[in-house]
């Protein structure tokens, strides 16, 4: 799938703007960003639900839509999963699933079983109604729906929000094993940024109609183009530094800088797996911690650098100091510099 500049607007609103998009055969693409920042209208573009004002689409060398033409969604082979799963209230699980196939499909209660045995769903669901499943056992029947068809690619809006952590979990892996198998494209839309880090090979992060970043998701997740795509991806901690000879000074102590050629003032970002508290004496920025809140897996710290610099908050393991304590903060690895602004 290739889009290039493609721009939908709703009146004065640009949804979409500009947005240049490329998704490999048997890929998994995740697109993230906060809410209204166009993510379904882009999902709607691709699939079909929806013309572009500008721009071009094109799925395997065949344009899908331009200003002059758009294929329609039933003849482009992509399948869609809506957040909400969209199936037919008044039909069966089997009738929703057959949905997808043709009508004169042979073996068709044979196929449906496949399918349901694909996703998961067990055998005896094949005639209850949507309103007698769970919401993860819906969203299965939408994904059997959406396989039916055995599309190119697949599009899913933000399919597992409606699950609880656990679940989400194992629908994630469902659905990865599923189109993996089948040897499937797919674009995932969530804004759940562990879903988006774990499920992607290619990662794009929109903001505001535009894709402001995109590439591989540990890139991202290190070298962040500015504050808010580091903080949508992750918690970070983000000083003011000063950079000499490759390495940067900062509040927290020192450590490696990823410009070397970069002297002067600027903006640094740290990952609190980077940071972890000692005891005094050792090397580092020094400081108290004046606050510790239990995170589950660990603790989030607040210190007081002793330089009279801003607290610093950052998660650790279980072992961390009390409130009160005094430690020596050892970083490690290296501190990502922000482009100047
Ligand atoms: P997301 O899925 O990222 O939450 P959407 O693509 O749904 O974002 O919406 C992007 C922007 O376009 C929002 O400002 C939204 O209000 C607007 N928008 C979406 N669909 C329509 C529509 N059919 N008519 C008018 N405005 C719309
Ligand atoms: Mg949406």
């Amino acid at each position: 799938l290739s889009l290039r500049q493609v721009t939908r607007r709703y009146g004065p609103v640009a949804a979409v703007e500009r947005v240049d998009l490329d998704v490999a055969p048997g890929s998994r693409t995740v697109i993230v960003g906060p809410s209204g920042c166009g993510k379904t209208t882009l999902l709607r573009l691709i699939a079909g639900f929806e013309a572009p004002d500008e721009g071009r689409i094109e799925l395997d060398g065949r344009v899908l839509a331009d200003t002059d033409r758009c294929v329609p969604a039933h003849r482009r082979n992509i399948g869609f999963v809506a957040q909400d799963g969209a199936l037919f209230p008044h039909l069966s699980v089997e009738s929703n699933i057959g949905f997808g196939l043709d009508r004169g499909t042979p073996d068709r209660g044979a196929r449906i079983g496949a399918l349901m045995a694909a996703v998961g769903l067990p055998e005896a669901m094949r005639d209850r109604r949507p309103h007698q499943l769970s919401g993860g056992q819906q969203q299965r029947v939408a994904l059997a729906r959406a396989l039916a068809r055995q599309p190119r690619l697949m599009l899913l809006d933000e399919p597992f929000s409606a699950l609880d952590t656990s679940l989400r979990e194992s629908m994630r892996e469902v659905v990865a094993a599923t189109l993996g198998a089948a040897g499937i494209a797919t674009i995932l839309v969530t804004h759940d940024q562990a879903e988006a880090l774990s499920f992607a090979d290619h990662l794009a992060v929109m903001r505001d109609g535009h894709v402001v970043q995109a590439g591989p998701p540990v890139e991202l997740y290190r070298r962040p183009k500015d504050p808010d795509i580091a903080l949508f991806l992750g918690e970070a901690i983000i000083v003011e530094a000063e950079l000499a000879h490759g390495r940067a000074h900062c509040a927290l102590g020192e450590i490696a800088a990823d410009a070397p050629g970069r002297s002067g003032r600027a903006t640094i970002m740290l990952r609190p797996e980077q940071v972890a508290p000692r005891l005094s004496g050792e090397g580092g920025a020094h400081g108290r911690v004046v606050g510790r809140s239990f995170r589950g897996a660990g603790f989030r710290l607040v210190v007081k650098p002793d330089s009279g610099a801003a607290p610093i908050a950052f998660t650790v393991g279980a072992d961390a100091p009390a409130v009160g304590e005094s430690v020596a903060l050892g970083l490690s690895g290296t501190a990502h510099v922000f482009d100047a602004s």
